[in-house]
C-alpha cells in the first residue's frame, strides 16, 4: 500500500486544477476579469456530480422538498423588500496611498496591507450588481443581479403552495448563480463575483423553529462528513455570535472547513424566521400566509435556510481528495492522486488499449468502451505506456482503469486497476457493466 502525505497546500490543488482543465481562469487571452472562474472539461463534470449529489440528498429523497429554477435578475422592489438594497453592504477601506480597497473585516490594522500606506475610515458598500432592462439605460429600467437565489423562492412560494400539494413543513430547493461584487476576491475559488449557490428554503410554523434549525444543522453535518465523504477533522460546525448575524437572522451556524489558508465558512445555515415572507407581503401585498388546516390557524411561516456554495464545496472536494504518494522505493516512484468517492470522481473508468499500434486491442478495448459510455461517464486512453495512463487518471481521480490487452484476445477478460490500492483483478468483459454499477451505486 502507497505511503501518503498529507497537509495540502493551495499551490498544489490550484496547479493540478488548472494543468489538468478543472479550472480556468475567465477570459485569460483578454488579462483575466479578477473574481471571474471558467470550468473545463473535469471541472464542469465535478461540478455536475456535486450538485447531483446535493439535489438527491436535498429533493429527490425527501417528500416534502420540491425544487425550483428562477430567474437570475429582479426588479429593486424584491431588493427594497428583501433589505438587501439598504443592509448588503460590505465596510470597504481605501489606501490613501496605492488606492487599493480591502474589505474593512480583511486588515488588522489601519495600514494598508500591500504598500504600508494610511487606509480611509471604513465606508458602506452595496455588493449588488446593477444591471438595466430593456433598451434604456434610465431610473426606471434598474434590475439587479441576485445576491442570493433566496429572494426567487420567497417570491414563488405561493405559487408552489399553490400548484403542489406540500403543507407546512415543506421546503424549497434551488440550484443556481448568484453574484456579489465582492471588494476582495481571493483564494482561488473561495470567493467570486459570480458563484453558483445550493440552497433550501425550508416553511416550518413558528415555535418550532429552533427544533427545525437544529434538525439542518445536523443533518447537513452529516451530509458532508458521510454523503460526501469529506474528513470529519477537517469540518466543524461554528455558531454565529449575535453581532455577527445578518439582517435577517435569528440564529446561524456555518459549517467550517479547515482550507490551508484557516477555517473558514463552506456553508451557512440560518434561521431567517418570518423576516422575508412579511417583508414580500409588505412590499408586494401579496397574501403570504399560510392556512393550517390541522390547527385552523393562519400564520406566516418561518424559514430555515441551509445555504451552501458550489465553487467551495468544489474546492473543499478536492482538498479533501487530494494526495501524494510515494509509491516504491524509487525517488521517482510518486503519484499524485485524487480520492474522490466514485460519484464525484469526472469520469467512474478509464479504458486503455494495452497497445495503440494494433488495430485488435483497439478494437476490443472500443468495444468495451462503446458498451459502458450509456450507463456512466468513461475516458479513453491510448496514448504512452500503460503506467503513465495510470498516472494520468489518477491525478484526475478515474477510481478504476481497464486494460485490454493479448489475453483479452484469448479468453476475454480484462485487467481492472484500483485507484487507491493500485491492485490489479482480470474480470471477464462481459460481466462490467454490472461489476461497475453495482461499485457506484446509484447515480
Ligand atoms: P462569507 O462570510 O464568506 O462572505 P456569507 O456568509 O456572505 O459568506 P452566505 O450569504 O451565507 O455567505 O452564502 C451562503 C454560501 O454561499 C456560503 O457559505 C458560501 O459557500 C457561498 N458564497 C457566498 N459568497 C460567496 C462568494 N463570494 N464566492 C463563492 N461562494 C460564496
Amino acid at each position: 500500500m502507497a505511503g501518503e502525505e498529507r497537509a495540502v497546500s493551495m499551490d498544489q490543488v490550484v496547479s493540478l486544477a488548472k494543468r489538468r482543465g478543472f479550472v480556468y481562469g475567465s477570459n485569460e487571452i483578454y488579462g483575466g476579469l479578477s473574481g471571474f472562474w471558467d470550468y473545463g472539461p473535469l471541472g464542469v463534470e465535478l461540478k455536475q456530480n456535486i450538485k447531483r449529489a446535493w439535489w438527491r440528498a436535498m429533493v429527490q429523497m425527501r417528500d416534502n422538498v420540491v425544487g425550483l429554477d428562477s430567474s437570475i435578475i429582479a426588479p429593486p422592489a424584491v431588493f427594497a423588500a428583501s433589505g438587501h438594497l439598504q443592509n448588503f453592504n460590505d465596510p470597504l477601506v481605501e489606501c490613501e496611498k496605492c488606492k487599493r480597497r480591502f474589505r474593512d473585516d480583511d486588515v488588522e490594522s489601519d495600514v494598508c496591507p500591500s504598500c504600508g500606506g494610511h487606509l480611509s475610515p471604513p465606508r458602506q458598500f452595496n455588493t449588488m450588481f446593477q444591471t438595466h432592462v430593456g433598451p434604456v439605460a434610465d431610473d426606471a429600467s434598474v434590475a439587479y443581479l441576485r445576491p442570493e437565489t433566496a429572494q426567487g423562492t420567497f417570491v414563488n412560494y405561493r405559487n408552489v403552495l399553490q400548484t403542489t400539494p406540500h403543507k407546512v413543513p415543506f421546503g424549497i430547493a434551488q440550484i443556481g448563480k448568484s453574484f456579489r461584487n465582492e471588494i476582495t476576491t481571493g483564494n482561488f475559488i473561495f470567493r467570486c463575483r459570480e458563484f453558483e449557490q445550493m440552497e433550501l428554503e425550508f416553511f416550518v410554523k413558528p415555535g418550532t423553529d429552533d427544533e427545525w434549525f437544529d434538525y439542518w444543522r445536523k443533518e447537513r453535518f452529516r451530509w458532508w462528513t458521510q454523503d460526501m465523504g469529506i474528513r470529519a477533522e477537517n469540518v466543524r460546525i461554528r455558531d454565529h455570535e449575535k453581532s455577527e448575524l445578518s439582517h435577517y437572522s435569528k440564529q446561524t451556524s456555518d459549517i467550517e472547513y479547515a482550507y490551508p489558508f484557516g477555517t473558514k465558512e463552506l456553508e451557512g445555515i440560518a434561521d431567517r424566521t418570518d423576516f422575508d415572507l412579511k417583508a414580500h407581503i409588505a412590499g408586494s401585498g401579496a397574501d403570504l400566509d399560510y392556512f393550517d388546516e390541522e390547527s385552523r390557524e393562519r400564520f406566516v411561516p418561518y424559514v430555515i435556510e441551509p445555504a451552501a456554495g458550489l465553487e467551495r464545496s468544489f474546492l473543499v472536494v478536492l482538498l479533501d481528495a487530494y494526495a501524494e504518494e510515494q509509491t516504491g522505493t524509487k525517488p521517482g516512484d510518486r503519484r499524485t492522486v485524487l480520492k474522490l468517492g466514485p460519484r464525484l470522481a469526472p469520469y467512474k473508468v478509464a479504458v486503455f488499449p494495452l497497445m495503440a499500434n494494433r488495430p485488435a486491442l483497439v478494437e476490443k478495448a472500443r468495444s468495451v468502451y462503446d458498451a459502458l459510455r450509456p450507463y456512466f461517464t468513461v475516458a479513453w486512453d491510448d496514448i504512452g505506456n500503460v503506467g503513465k495512463r495510470y498516472r494520468r487518471q489518477d491525478e484526475i481521480g478515474t477510481p478504476w482503469a481497464i486494460t485490454v490487452d493479448f489475453e483479452t484476445l484469448e479468453n476475454n477478460t480484462v485487467t481492472v486497476r484500483d485507484r487507491d490500492s493500485m491492485e490489479q483483478d482480470r474480470h471477464d468483459v462481459d460481466s462490467l457493466l454490472h461489476l461497475f454499477l453495482e461499485r457506484l451505486g446509484p447515480l
